[in-house]
């Protein structure tokens, strides 16, 4: 059996609002790698934080996929349905000492980088209500990986911080509900946008205290605007096309934006014959490590 036979793949996104042509070269860039590898490619939709997740952007997201020609095996999952899950690695954290109830709040620790760790032996202001935090002096582990495309990433474990479980209004933090998901699901390789790149070091710490697998790491160049902010929702980033040409054309740009240099009459195929083709030639080394790249003038 290959290396490759157990690739699982996963696109994981916040429903905050229609996928974007941002969104778009994520899903894409995890789709093709995990299809290139014969893998399977999941998608979880990652609705811990319910005021940022309006109504039905789930359903929406999932169309966009479809009409996109993205097709996921498997069973979408949603954070929201998963709190046990999360409850119990917060337990096992806590049974090892390795989580703790922090009352502090912001403002009281701004003067410093990261959270010095006052409530780690115990809660400063029981009083108040408390948000829970790795300990990440004693969850050690080197925490660095060779990614696959920005190469060798060290972080110093003393400049990571004690990161938040959960927070003080009882939601998830992404960073636990992400760690124990991609294990859930037997994720082995994550490919997703640059701007993750630096919370990967948390996960890495959160995999090690909960003895799970790290998986290989991927981190692709970020859709900015032409003023270098990241494509969102909130800097008004349009949602990806519904007509047949708009789909073609986006399709295409995405290929594009991935450094494939797809052959230019591909952009009049329909999303399945543009995906085959962007499958059989997938390649990471076309991809040129950049941080950002801007989004390409309308065609
Ligand atoms: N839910 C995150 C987002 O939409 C992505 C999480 C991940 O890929 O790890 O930005």
């Amino acid at each position: 059996m290959t290396a490759t036979a157990h690739y699982r793949g996963r696109f994981a996104p916040t429903p905050s609002g229609p996928l974007h042509l941002g969104s778009l070269v994520a899903a894409l860039g995890s789709y093709l790698d995990a299809r290139a590898a014969s893998g399977q490619w999941l998608v979880r939709i990652e609705d811990i934080d319910p005021p940022r997740c309006p109504e039905g952007a789930d359903s929406t997201i999932l169309r966009q996929l479809e009409a996109f020609g993205l097709t996921w095996d498997g069973e979408v999952i949603w954070q929201s349905h998963r709190h046990d899950a999360y409850q119990h690695a917060l337990d096992q954290l806590v049974e090892q000492g390795l989580a703790y109830p922090c009352s502090c709040s912001r403002k009281q620790w701004q003067a410093f980088d990261i959270y010095p760790g006052w409530c780690r032996n115990g809660v400063c202001d029981a009083t108040k209500p408390v948000a829970w935090r790795l300990r990440s002096d004693l969850a050690k582990r080197p925490v660095g990986w060779n990614d696959r495309l920005f190469g060798e990433q060290h972080f110093d474990p003393a400049e990571l911080g004690d990161v938040v479980l959960k927070r003080k209004d009882q939601l998830w933090a992404y960073q636990l509900a992400v760690v124990v998901d991609d294990a859930h699901q037997g994720i082995t390789n994550i490919v997703r946008g640059y701007d993750l790149l630096d919370n990967t070091p948390w996960q890495q710490q959160l995999q090690a205290a909960l003895s799970l697998p790290t998986p290989r790491y991927l981190h692709l160049p970020l859709v900015v605007t032409t003023d270098g902010q990241k494509l969102s929702k909130q800097n008004l980033a349009p949602a990806l096309a519904e007509e047949s040409t708009g789909i073609r054309r986006q399709l295409f740009q995405a290929l594009q934006l991935l450094d494939q240099a797809p052959p230019p009459a591909l952009v009049d195929e329909s999303p399945e014959a543009q995906l085959r083709w962007a499958i059989e030639n997938w390649s990471v080394s076309r991809l040129a490590p950049l941080a950002h790249r801007p989004t390409p003038p309308e065609q």
